[in-house]
């Protein structure tokens, strides 16, 4: 390095799961690369990632109601819950491959067993649910997933939930044991450390202000140190890992595959308990059902948490309106997020969801109160000085034109944008979000080195012994992975240290 100038192989902006799910990954499989890391704040993990600023849920679609929906013939479409759950094995097959290799350590600093429970009040909702826990508890996926709307039951499974309901209140829930609470704001600081080790140059309080094209097919990168200075650095391939940040990254490096396309961000509000005894009688991750009219990552749970090896309570996440982009961003992000290039995507959104706007408004208006009736929704007799609200992260939903939505069609999943020659990739998007990391980069790692990929497949094989495979359409090999899993992440015995 010379003035503020370096040259490496790789650059992966941004210190949240995905640079660190990517970066750990290629360090596997091509020790040699040359890794560096710019991350603008002061430490990894302190974004989307942090374990306070999302639900730590790993997502398998055990619990989440978002991920069966009922078709018009009234039967339930699982196809989407099959889909979230086979790349979750994925993630917990490689953080399992991380632990038994010793590149990590201590996994019950990071992922935690807890049950999933999804619980419904109303007989039409019972009757979905009843039909949905039919659909899915035939799959080997699913297995040993359990419905019971017997009040005793359910006083066994959610006693703060039961406790003080009146007894003809129709309520239903299911429950199984294989879920998990993950700190994925652990797990990123884990990675970091292990990068670091691993000679990864990880440069804190620097900012990537833009990215441009060199005429040899490199990027160049403008970052501005810890100092104010500007530096500049090029590498081969790059990766926009900057969570909220990496639409207008996307934007600068001018790829035409980031045209067209914007962003909405939506925030997000958590109550937390402070009380020992509230937090002591629940265990377990319960969803509950969207609100009509509510986007897809707003529904309510009711949550234990994990966090700094204490139990926690947390509901929610309230939705809310913030123009910024990240938590520590800018109120102009949206406004300067709008270039020619995708106004009018973004003008037909802005039509079309009018009502998602109107109920983010409505939710940002709520008063502390108004929150807590929500809350009484699963705990009736919920007192208001036992719950403190803290803000959690700002998520990104993609805007984009598609053929079934048309113009400006609100997307809820997560993107993928790839350079044609695949020098440059960005990950916009949040849901399932950081449960499906490995998934995810591993297909970025496919769409950008495909002349790598004979050479790579055997150690990715050795990683993810369900790479490439229907884990629903290989019950012996899932259920290999579920117990070797199990085993290595110690996702069986800790309930006896931490109940
Ligand atoms: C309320 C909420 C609940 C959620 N619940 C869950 C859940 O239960 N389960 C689940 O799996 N997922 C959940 N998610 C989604 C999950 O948190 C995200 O998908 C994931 O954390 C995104 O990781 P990331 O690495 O892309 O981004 P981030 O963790 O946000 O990291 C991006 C990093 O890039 C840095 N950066 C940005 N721009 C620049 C720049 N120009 N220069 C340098 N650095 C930059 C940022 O400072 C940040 O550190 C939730 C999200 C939210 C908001």
């Amino acid at each position: 390095m010379s003035n503020g100038k370096t040259k490496t192989d790789v650059i992966l902006i941004g210190t949240g799961i995905m640079s660190a799910t990517l970066g750990t990954l290629l360090k596997e499989l091509v020790p040699e690369w040359e890794i560096t890391v710019f991350e603008k704040l002061e430490n990894a993990g302190e974004e989307s990632s942090n374990e306070w600023n999302n639900a730590g849920t790993g997502h398998a679609a055990l619990c989440e109601l978002n991920y069966t929906v009922e078709k018009p013939d009234g039967s339930i479409d699982i196809n989407k819950a099959i889909k979230i759950n086979e790349q979750f094995q994925v993630s917990m097959q490689f953080w399992a491959y991380l632990v038994k290799s010793k590149l990590i350590n201590n996994p019950q600093d990071f992922i935690m067993p807890l049950p999933h429970m999804s619980m419904v009040q109303g007989e039409k909702n019972i009757a979905f649910l009843k039909k949905r826990f039919e659909a899915l508890s035939n799959n080997p996926l699913f297995k040993g997933m359990e419905f019971s709307d017997n009040p005793e039951k359910l006083m066994e499974w959610i006693p703060l939930i039961m406790q003080n309901r009146p007894l003809n209140d129709p309520i239903a829930a299911t429950k199984i044991d294989s879920g998990t609470d993950v700190n994925f704001g652990a797990l990123t600081c884990m990675l970091f450390d292990h990068l670091k080790n691993k000679n990864v140059d990880i440069k804190y309080k620097h900012s990537v202000d833009n990215i441009k094209r060199t005429s040899d097919g490199s990027w160049e990168l403008k970052v501005r140190n810890d100092s104010g200075n500007v530096e500049r650095h090029t590498a081969k391939f790059v990766f926009i890992g900057g969570g909220g940040g990496s639409l207008h990254l996307l934007q600068k490096s001018g790829i035409p595959e980031g045209k067209h396309i914007g962003g909405f961000p939506v925030s997000g509000i958590f109550m937390v308990c402070n009380n020992p005894e509230v937090i002591a009688q629940h265990h377990g991750k319960v969803y509950g059902k969207a609100k009509v009219g509510a986007p897809p990552m707003s529904v309510p749970h009711l949550d234990t948490r994990y966090i700094d090896n204490k139990k926690s309570l947390l509901f929610g996440p309230f939705a809310g309106f913030s123009p910024k982009f990240l938590k520590t961003g800018s109120m102009f992000d949206l406004v300067t997020s709008v270039k020619p290039n995708n106004v009018l995507t973004m003008l037909a959104a802005g039509a079309k969801e009018m009502s998602l706007t109107k109920y983010l408004i409505q939710q940002v208006m709520l008063s502390k109160e108004q929150r807590m009736e929500e809350l009484r929704e699963f705990i009736p007799n919920a007192k208001s000085e036992d719950w403190d609200l803290v803000v959690a992260g700002q998520r990104v939903q993609v805007i984009k034109d598609t053929a079934e939505g048309g113009k400006g069609t609100l997307q809820f999943g997560t993107e993928v944008i790839t350079a044609a020659d695949g020098s440059i990739a960005a990950l916009l998007g949040a849901s399932p979000g950081a449960s499906t990391a490995v998934h995810v980069m591993l297909e970025i790692i496919k769409k950008c080195f495909p002349q790598h990929m004979n050479e790579w497949e055997p150690k990715i094989k050795e990683m993810i012994s369900s790479y490439g495979v229907s884990l629903m359409e290989n019950p012996e090999l899932l259920h290999e992975i579920h117990t070797s899993t199990a085993e290595t992440l110690a996702l069986s015995e800790k309930e006896l240290v931490y109940s």
